[in-house]
């Protein structure tokens, strides 16, 4: 037995990439999941694959810049569990624009995806992991959190905004038996670095993590007993 079997984790952008690879890395620990992200049919599939390695898998569609979708997914997890050991809050965008071209729309949609999301669903898991005085909250940062890029104004921001976030949280909650950890991957091969002249090609070709290596590193946030506050992959 795994000392993650039969605890529950609500991963936010579960339908690729990262939170994808963080789905199949808990439940092949034995965790329950709930997930959460736009695409219905990509979720369908992370859900059956996650059943057949026996985990129960639930999902809920929504945007995870609206309240509504943390407020429906902390609900979903208590209807169907009664319990949420783990958030990992991974959902996220970037874009490449250069600061003059950037626009107000850019940077709220942006600041929502990553901050906003981020913020709205530690909260209505916090409240219920306070119930239980026990729980994990997993940022996926950058190492972008970490130093600022060119053209990467806006995303740099939320990056390190999300440290933030979990600095305080960990202060604000730690003693009452919440703990969080902030993961920060460098470029990494999912769909998020496809673009900007980049293809699908390409970024599988180049030498850079996988979303399963940057998934093992959330697994092991997930399992230290002791809080481990940051793992910077690079
Ligand atoms: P992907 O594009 O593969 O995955 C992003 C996920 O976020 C998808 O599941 C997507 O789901 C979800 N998402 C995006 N916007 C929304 C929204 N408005 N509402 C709900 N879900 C949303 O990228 P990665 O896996 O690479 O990215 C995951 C995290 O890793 C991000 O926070 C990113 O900043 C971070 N990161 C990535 C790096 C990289 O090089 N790839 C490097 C460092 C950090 P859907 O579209 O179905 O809604």
């Amino acid at each position: 037995m795994t000392k993650l079997k039969g605890q529950v984790a609500i991963i936010t952008g579960a339908s690729s990439g990262i939170g994808r690879a963080t789905a199949y890395a808990l439940a092949s620990e034995g965790c329950h999941l709930v997930l959460t992200a736009r695409r219905e049919e990509r979720l369908k599939e992370v859900k059956e694959k996650g059943e057949a390695m026996g985990s129960k898998v639930v999902y809920y569609v929504g945007d995870v810049c609206q309240e509504k979708t943390a407020i429906q997914t902390v609900s979903l997890a208590i209807e169907t569990f009664g319990r949420i050991d783990i958030l990992v809050n991974n959902a996220g965008i970037g874009k490449l624009i250069p600061l003059v071209e950037s626009t107000s729309d850019d940077y709220y949609e942006i600041m929502d995806t990553n901050v906003f999301s981020s913020f709205i669903f530690s909260k209505y898991a916090a409240i219920e992991m306070l119930k239980k005085r026990q729980g994990k909250i997993i940022f996926v940062s950058s190492v972008t959190g970490h130093v600022g890029h060119e053209d990467e104004t806006i995303y740099t921001m939320t990056k390190f905004a999300q440290r933030g976030l979990s600095q305080a949280i960990d202060k604000e909650l730690r003693s009452q038996g919440i703990k969080t950890c902030v993961v920060c991957p460098s470029a990494t091969k999912t769909e998020f670095e496809v673009g900007y002249g980049r293809t699908k090609e390409s970024v599988e070709a180049a030498h850079w993590e996988t979303a399963d290596d940057v998934a093992q590193g959330i697994l092991y946030a997930c399992k230290a007993e002791n809080t481990v506050w940051e793992i910077r992959m690079r």
